[in-house]
């Protein structure tokens, strides 16, 4: 078990407080702390103090205009919630998917949202990593994946995205100069350094909006187990007027959006904007065959 650093820890029960605190430097938002505990423990997140968002209300799911999710609700919650169920139940499905009933339980959709993009090179514990003298993302100045670029590769790989995306999501984001909508499409940059590139540093993601006119959107996970594994390739596709449409996810910085006239040429199009890496259990060459194989699974599961 590796050990957690000192750090100032912070549960504030008002939202202005959390975000002056937040303001400071080397704060970082903590919410179900699946990810980022994690990730401090093996050294990639410093952070000199941690501000829980667990106090400020940020739960539950309502109906108005939109479906409106608060950040801090549970991934178990939502799979129960009869709005999401009703209105989004392709939302539902992919909480459903992610790690494990026990992470569902203390995971929020806010930080699978905002979950740090993943790289074999980058999510092992510090002496691993100091092994091979860091990486771009983290301590080092070459990339493994790509030793000639300047970029970083690392995967957006959080299960909802795809499905929040084509459901046309924003998220309610708020900071000390105010607030703002950011859209779920908007949101991640195309290096794997900028996980959150349209999210203000210090700022808190208070709901995420759905507008209720989503058209039926199917999601497909492919992993290596049925459990804990994250997404090889994480799909979402809906058809709408007239055009059909995917978001695959786990092949990049950042989602891929396609869209096609019929299925099948959805599932071409999407294999060939896929260039995923590959890792010793899921190569390369498989990930973007799977691509093709989950937007087909997908689509048939919409009943064409
Ligand atoms: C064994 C294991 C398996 C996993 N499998 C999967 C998987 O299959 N699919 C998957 O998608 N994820 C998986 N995860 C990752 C993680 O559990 C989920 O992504 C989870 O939803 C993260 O949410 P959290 O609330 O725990 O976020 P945290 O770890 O608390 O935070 C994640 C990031 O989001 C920021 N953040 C969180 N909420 C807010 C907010 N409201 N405003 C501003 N910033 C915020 C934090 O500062 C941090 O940078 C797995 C994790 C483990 C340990
Ligand atoms: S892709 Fe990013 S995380 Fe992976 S080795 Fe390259 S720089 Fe590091």
């Amino acid at each position: 078990v590796l050990p957690l650093a000192d750090v100032d820890y912070h549960a504030p029960d008002r939202l202005d407080d959390a975000l002056a605190l937040l303001a400071a430097p080397g704060s970082v938002a903590l919410a179900g702390g699946t990810d980022l505990v994690p990730s401090m423990k093996m050294g990639l997140h410093r952070p000199a103090r941690l501000v829980s968002l667990r106090r400020l209300g940020l739960r539950g799911v309502r109906v108005a205009a939109e479906l409106v999710i608060g950040a801090g609700a549970t991934l178990r919650e939502l799979q129960r919630s009869e709005s999401v169920q009703r209105h989004l139940p392709a939302l539902a499905a992919a909480c459903a998917t992610v790690g494990t009933p026990t992470i569902q339980n203390a995971a929020t959709l806010g930080g699978n949202l905002l979950l740090d993009t993943r790289c074999v090179y980058y999510n092992q514990p510090a002496g691993w990593r100091a092994q091979v003298g860091g990486c771009l993302k983290a301590d080092g100045a070459v990339c493994h994946v790509a030793p000639r670029q300047s970029a970083c590769w690392a995967t957006q790989s959080s299960d909802t995205v795809p499905v929040l995306w084509l459901a046309d999501a924003r998220l309610r984001v708020v900071d000390l100069a105010g607030e703002r909508e950011v859209p779920v499409r908007g949101l991640f940059g195309p290096d794997g350094r900028t996980w959150r590139a349209a999210l203000p540093p210090g700022a808190v993601v208070t709901e995420i909006r759905v507008p209720l006119a989503v058209s039926e959107i199917r999601h497909e996970k492919v992993r290596l187990r049925q459990a804990i594994d994250f997404g090889a390739v994480l799909v979402a596709v809906t058809a709408r007027d007239g055009a059909w449409e995917a978001v695959i996810g786990a092949v990049g910085p950042q989602p891929i959006a396609v869209s096609a006239a019929d299925p099948e040429a959805l599932a071409e199009a999407a294999a060939r904007a896929c260039y995923p890496l590959g890792t010793q259990l899921s190569p390369a060459w498989w990930r973007k065959r799977m691509v093709r194989v989950a937007v087909q699974r997908a689509a048939a599961a919409l009943g064409h």
